[in-house]
């Protein structure tokens, strides 16, 4: 979008995970406009950033689907009636337009005026834990998340990290990389020992009690060339490496949206069965949203998007019918 200051829309949708794209798809059947606002730069929450080379397999309809399919299918389901992505871009305020609708501004100071806001957060921005020696690569050679496998095809690769997700990346990268080699600063692992077991049985190199101490460049500005480590009583090891994957987990904050005044229950809004929230003209899908008996699920998100645009649908045309026909023709 090239200028969202000017941004008008339907329905303002906070999250592109798994429930805010289903709900971009839907709003569009419901013949609403609409735009999808993430603080990531790329679509599909938690999925894209935690687990792309994951199979899932509690989706209805889908025996199992690898995380990123699935994303890509949403995003194709979307399209059809041309969202508009703001991806990189951070809700911070909510406030009533003049006029009626509300307000939605952004981080850097645009502002996206809508008739209602579905927040589909999840568990909030998510912010990757930093490696301390990777300050100032992000982005030159230093990544938290592998949204494109092929990108790192051939170059040799240094995962960091003990948790699922760092052995998750050694996996999906290993039959394309040059090499990869994974580093932990501890002997124990959190990831589950069977996966573990697969990365040890691929020959991967995996380096425990080892500190990353520098990230070194072909030239002082040039990409990545190379990893420093220390380790324990073996000292220094230098690895080539054009790639440095820091896996060191995230930490999920809602941030401003706690101060919207939305009933906040333990880092979750609180809900009704329309999913409407607390404040008049904003609801709340998907992980984010609370209810009794909730069970956060990509399968519950994709129920309570539906409902949530329904009863949005009625709430801006009240002549609308709540119950939005059947999609298939
Ligand atoms: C390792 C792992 C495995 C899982 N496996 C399964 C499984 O097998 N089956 C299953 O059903 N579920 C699984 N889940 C849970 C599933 O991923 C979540 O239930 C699902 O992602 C929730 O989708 P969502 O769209 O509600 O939220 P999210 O996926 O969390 O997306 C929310 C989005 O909102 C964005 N956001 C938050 N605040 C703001 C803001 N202020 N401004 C802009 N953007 C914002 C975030 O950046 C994020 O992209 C798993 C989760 C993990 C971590």
């Amino acid at each position: 979008m090239s200028s969202p200051e000017k941004l008008s829309v339907d329905v303002l949708i906070i999250g592109a995970g798994p429930t805010g794209l289903f709900a971009a798809y839907y709003a569009g059947f419901r013949g609403l406009s609409m735009a999808v606002v993430d603080s990531l730069p790329e679509a599909g929450g938690q999925v894209t950033a935690m687990y792309p080379e994951k199979m899932i397999y509690d989706v209805a309809g889908f025996p199992a689907v690898r995380g990123r399919d699935l994303v890509k299918g949403l995003v194709e389901q979307a399209a059809q009636w041309d969202p508009t992505y703001l991806l990189g871009r951070k809700a911070v305020g909510l406030e009533e337009a003049e006029g009626g609708g509300l307000e939605v501004s952004l981080d850097g100071g645009d502002v996206v005026r809508a008739g209602a806001v579905l927040v589909t957060a999840g568990i909030g921005e998510f912010t990757p834990r930093p490696l301390p020696a990777g300050d100032g690569w992000l982005g030159r050679g230093m990544v938290h998340f592998v949204p494109a496998l092929d990108v790192h095809a051939g170059k040799h690769v240094v995962v960091v990290g003990g948790g699922d997700s760092a052995f998750d990346w050694v996996l999906a990268l290993h039959p394309i990389a040059a090499s990869v080699t994974l580093v932990h600063r501890r002997s124990r692992f959190r990831a589950a020992e069977s996966i573990v077991r697969e990365v040890r049985g691929l020959g991967v190199r995996i380096i425990t009690d080892a500190e990353v101490t520098r990230l070194r460049g072909e030239t002082e500005d040039g990409p990545l060339a190379e990893v420093e480590l220390e380790i324990k009583n073996e000292g220094r090891e230098v690895l080539p490496a054009q790639t440095v994957v820091a896996a060191l987990g995230f930490t999920a904050d809602l941030g401003p949206i706690e101060n919207w005044g939305l009933e906040i229950e333990r880092r979750s809004i609180a809900v009704d069965t329309t999913m409407a929230t607390a404040r008049e003209w904003v609801y709340a899908a998907g992980d984010v949203a609370a209810y009794p008996g909730k069970v956060k699920l990509i399968a519950t998100g994709f129920g309570e998007a539906a409902t949530a645009i329904n009863n949005i649908g009625v709430a801006l045309n009240p002549g609308a019918k709540l119950f939005p026909g059947h999609s298939s023709g």
